[in-house]
């Protein structure tokens, strides 16, 4: 597959220390960005209406879109899409008038239920942070393979979490060159490993400060460990559903 280089935000990623991963803190701001596009005027733009009624919205991003308080843009976007939601229904409504408890219910009760799932499948926003993600591996594994310099940002920086690792595997495997590909899984692994046995230690130095012995023992910044265990075991950038 052909993806283009984005080189500037993978590496102000890398070197922002601050970061949990790499691609959590790129998807983060690549999800923001994607809200506000669909908030602006692209909202009054006929392609993005079709777009809006055929594809739409996953529920969780649709309520990030209402969250942004942007009333005008939501009116927009919830009458365009409303109305084609009205179309699919409509028939089916008409069809269960009147229909008694039959199979003949039963059917057009699990049609309802079809068509309004796939109403809810299809998402912009997770298209959209897909498309950008890719474009986001594709660059880290082609600096990775091209730049020694790179290379030592990323064994300087946090990392990836457990969310995004086999996303970079596949394309480390997609993109560079048998030696080269070997070279980044070592990397990486060793890299993963030594950040796990980390935040091992940490949440387990954390349950041992909350018993009574312990009490005058430091914590060793481990304060908010949980949270950043589960961060990186999920990530926080993460898109919700898979096109
Ligand atoms: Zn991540
Ligand atoms: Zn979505």
């Amino acid at each position: 597959m052909k993806y283009t280089l984005e080189t500037i935000p993978v590496w102000d990623a890398v070197e922002d220390t601050s970061a949990d991963c790499i691609f959590c803190t790129l998807m983060e701001a690549a999800e923001l960005r994607s809200i506000t596009y669909y908030l602006g005027s692209s909202v009054m733009n006929p392609e993005t209406r079709v777009k809006v009624n055929s594809r739409g919205f996953c529920p969780d991003h649709y309520r990030a879109l209402m969250q942004a308080a942007k009333p005008q843009a939501m009116a927009l976007i919830s009458h365009t899409h409303l109305m084609q939601t009205q179309k699919e229904l409509r028939p089916l409504l008409a069809a269960l008038q009147g229909t008694k408890r039959t199979a003949k219910s039963r059917k057009l009760i699990m049609q309802i239920r079809k068509m309004i799932r796939d109403r809810e499948q299809g998402c912009l926003i997770c298209d959209s942070m897909q498309e950008t993600l890719n474009r986001y591996l594709y660059t880290f594994v082609f600096l990775w393979g091209e730049n020694p310099e790179f290379r030592e940002a990323v064994s300087r920086s946090n990392g990836i979490c457990i969310h995004h690792l086999p996303s970079v595997l596949d394309m480390a495997l997609e993109v560079l060159s048998g030696e080269v590909c070997a070279d980044l899984f070592d990397a990486i692994s060793e890299h993963m490993e030594r950040w796990i046995t980390q935040s091992v230690e940490d949440v387990h130095w954390m349950t041992q400060m909350y018993k009574s012995e312990n009490r005058d023992k430091s914590w060793r910044g481990c304060e908010e460990a949980q949270k950043r265990a589960v961060r990186r075991e999920i990530g926080s950038g993460r898109i919700i559903r898979n096109p």
